[in-house]
């Protein structure tokens, strides 16, 4: 990347209202057939013409193709039967209806091939692509075949990478896993964890990111938040092994969360999104907001190595709100960049 502080976003970006009810989680799509698929591209279109508008660097899909970031990648799944549903605590934190593991897991077909496709044939900017991570993917089902977490996802890591060999080879620049699971179960990824998402990313050539945040800005989440106390320490049980892995980039939640912003020294040498970004409320950034916190981050992390990016996906959000926010992501990195050249 030979911008100097790139922007792009975390991954989703708030759905047309004519494609799916917005500021919804899983909100049913109002199309079908042709007009749904051809809904989505035009949705796809509108998501990149807002980051471009809006001066983001690194684009992407804005995610308008899928209904949830976790269960559009499952259901195109075999060895996963989405009428048997449990009741499955998520993240230790709310309780969800997941489909349930019947067998051995595999990908008949690319899941987002035609899409990354699509977004690619759209733009000559740099692209990237979300996946779900091994972990926050056995975190969202009831497995009634393997009984291990540790080995679905390890399952689940071979057909990631299966995955993620498609999109690089359909031009994807960066291919970023979404491993919110990464911030609960801290022994299970300093175990194993961080071992899958290698598997995941194994062999490929072009750039890789783990995004962990807090989580989109719903109930359940902001709830937990209240619980962890006045510093959020999370990522410093798991960031000395990130650290010593082979993942490029790692995206965190930096803006009005009570992340300590020097535990970023523990992931030194690695390329960090920084989340200049809250995506929990309605309130928009001023661009100035958004550069003292990437001033903050450049105490820790060197300034080649520093992606401005927003905390978590937008998809709750109004698409005003939304537009608003990535106007500030890109006005607030270009005040610290002027910053980075005239010093
Ligand atoms: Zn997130």
């Amino acid at each position: 990347m030979k911008t100097l502080l790139p922007t792009s976003t975390a991954g989703s970006l708030p759905k047309p209202s004519w494609l799916a009810q917005p500021e919804t989680l899983w909100s049913p799509w109002k199309l079908q057939g042709d007009e749904l698929a051809d809904g989505k591209q035009d949705a796809l279109r509108l998501a990149l013409q807002q980051q471009q508008r809006s001066g983001i660097d690194i684009v992407s899909d804005g995610e308008q193709s899928r209904q949830h970031f976790v269960t559009t990648f499952i259901e195109h799944l075999s060895g996963v039967d989405f009428n048997q549903r449990k009741t499955v605590r998520i993240r230790n934190r709310y309780d969800a209806s997941v489909p349930t593991i019947v067998g051995p897991v595999s990908r008949p077909k690319p899941v987002f091939v035609d899409d990354a496709k699509f977004l690619r044939a759209q733009t000559s900017q740099p692209i990237k692509w979300a996946l779900p991570g091994p972990m926050t993917m056995i975190d969202t089902l009831y497995d009634d075949h393997y009984k291990s977490r540790e080995q679905l996802a390890w399952e689940f890591a071979k057909i990631l990478n299966q995955e993620a060999k498609d999109l690089e080879a359909a031009g994807v620049d960066i291919i970023q896993f979404d491993e919110p699971a990464f911030n609960v179960f801290f022994d299970e990824v300093n175990e194993w964890g961080i071992k899958c998402l290698e598997r995941a990313i194994e062999g490929l050539k072009c750039e890789t990111a783990v995004h962990i945040c807090y989580g989109y800005g719903i109930k359940a989440n902001t709830d937990w938040k209240k619980t962890l106390g006045s510093e959020w320490r999370q990522y410093e049980e798991i960031f000395p092994k990130l650290q010593q892995s082979n993942i490029d980039i790692i995206s965190l939640e930096c803006h009005n969360s009570r992340v300590p912003l020097e535990l970023l020294q523990l992931i030194r040498g690695k390329k960090v999104m920084v989340g200049a970004i809250d995506v929990a409320t309605d309130s928009i950034e001023t661009a100035e907001e958004v550069a003292a916190t990437l001033r903050k981050a450049l105490q820790y992390v060197d300034a080649d190595k520093l992606y401005p990016c927003t905390n978590c996906g937008m998809a709750p959000l109004s698409r005003e709100v939304a537009s608003g926010k990535l106007n500030a992501l890109a006005a607030g990195a270009q005040i610290v960049r002027n910053e980075l050249l005239a010093g």
